[in-house]
């Protein structure tokens, strides 16, 4: 029996939700690019056409998922960002030879090379993140209250108050566990 492969959880952030393609990083973690082909789907989710990519490509992009993660976790705390990755996301950026393009609509596209459309979608990610982190952007970088998740999400609500990466899944089974320990409570008699 083929399973499907973990679903994608697609926020309005393109940095972070690319690093969400990582979850639970603290409990278990679910990989939601485990194939290049994966990777190339999510990318389609975010306007970025690619070629088919190769192993080797996937594992770079990991390497740059992973180089966000770490310094947009050490942003959110306020500590000084990891160099290695601050590296890592440089060059990618710097690698990245994409343009923006304005639709008749009014609307962003990014348009990628055809000799390099992985390595510029990549590098369109990368310049994503180093917006948030830089504070250029209207919202703050924190950290998931899941314990086994901690993700680092971008809180663009008025009051900076988000407290989960995600409302479907972590703040859901962060609310389920308090309904079930208040009815543990409520069962001990006082
Ligand atoms: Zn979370």
């Amino acid at each position: 029996m083929r399973t499907e492969p973990p679903d994608f959880r697609l926020g309005s952030v393109l940095a972070t939700s690319f690093t969400g393609t990582l979850s639970e990083r603290h409990g278990e973690p679910v990989e939601r690019i485990p194939t290049p082909q994966r990777l190339v789907d999510w990318l389609a989710e975010y306007d970025l056409a690619v070629d088919p990519c190769t192993p080797a490509q996937l594992d770079r992009a990991r390497e740059l998922r992973e180089s966000i993660h770490a310094a947009a976790t050490a942003a959110a705390a306020q500590e000084a960002l990891p160099a290695a990755a601050v590296r890592v996301i440089n060059d990618f950026s710097t690698q990245g030879r994409a343009a923006a393009t304005l639709t008749p609509e009014g609307e962003r596209r990014w348009r990628l090379t055809a000799a390099s459309r992985l390595e510029d979608a990549l590098g369109v990610i990368a310049a994503d993140a180093i917006g948030i982190i830089a504070g250029e952007r209207d919202g703050k970088l924190a950290l998931c209250a899941s314990p086994t998740c901690r993700a680092a999400f971008f809180d663009e609500s008025r009051s900076r108050t988000r407290k989960w990466c995600d409302m479907n899944t972590c703040g859901n089974r962060q609310k389920k566990a308090r309904f079930h320990a208040n009815q543990r409570r409520n069962r001990t008699p006082a």
